[in-house]
């Protein structure tokens, strides 16, 4: 959901203000999955917010749980009919969501199964934010915790070629308005796209850049990680020097 539809639409309709911080609360606070479980707003409004407002922009066909381990895996089907994963995790004493930031992916990495797919599309940053309100209504509903603590960007796709959509994605998680889950809690993981490194120490200097390596000689990464072609181990590393010098500046002012 993005909350300025919300906004634009209490205003045209002539609301009063304080209806906002009402649904904030109910979709943000209290992690309601239909505008029906938002008690704390009039049934009129409720039934008008259902017949225009969606809280989630795609549908969840399946959640799956590991016998094991408190791991949940979400199966959605995007409005075009793309389908992507995300997953729910509690690898300590608090929740994580793996988000997927592209329906496919065109690196072609061996080891993949999304690589094997293709591209289909980049997500939107709706689409890669509500994943995470998604687990954040899923934690409420079946009492299994208040809040989804991190972030990572580890599913579909490779979130620096998408780059724009991420850096808005990780502004609405990270706001105190929305699920306010700090940046230095959210992790963005990269084959290397070395171009992007740059920006992303600029834009947001407390993510966390994560390197997924998988071999450290180019011919056999190359193997791996086509992406290697383009770029090598030592643009890769070059850009990673860049990108530490950047980010040692924020943290040290
Ligand atoms: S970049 Fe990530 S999602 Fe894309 S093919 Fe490689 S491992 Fe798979």
């Amino acid at each position: 959901m993005i909350f300025e539809n919300v906004k634009d639409f209490i205003k045209q309709n002539k609301l009063p203000l304080y209806r906002i911080s009402q649904i904030r609360q109910a979709v943000y606070e209290n992690g309601i999955s239909c505008w029906e479980e938002a008690t704390n707003l009039p049934a009129s409004l409720r039934q008008d917010l259902s017949e225009n407002i969606k809280i989630l922009s795609f549908e969840v066909i399946k959640v799956r749980s590991s016998k094991l381990d408190p791991v949940f895996k979400a199966l959605l089907k995007l409005h075009d009919g793309c389908k992507i994963e995300t997953v729910l995790m509690k690898p300590g004493k608090t929740w994580s969501v793996c988000v997927s930031s592209q329906a496919g992916c065109p690196l072609g990495c061996a080891f993949c199964a999304t690589g094997k797919m293709g591209f289909k599309r980049h997500l939107t940053d709706e689409e890669i934010s509500d994943q995470v309100l998604f687990w954040f209504q899923y934690l409420k509903k079946h009492n299994l915790g208040d809040r989804v603590s991190n972030v990572v960007f580890m599913g579909m796709g490779e979130p620096l070629l998408n780059y724009v959509n991420v850096v808005k994605a990780v502004h609405t998680l990270s706001s105190a308005d929305y699920l306010n889950i700090g940046q230095r809690h959210i992790s963005v993981s990269t084959s290397g796209i070395a171009d992007k490194f740059f920006n992303i120490a600029q834009d947001l200097p407390q993510v966390n850049l994560a390197l997924s390596l998988h071999n450290a000689d180019d011919e056999e990464r190359t193997r791996l990680m086509p992406v290697n072609r383009k770029y090598n181990l030592e643009t890769v590393k070059e850009k990673l020097e860049e990108y530490l010098t950047r980010t040692d500046k924020f943290y040290k002012g």
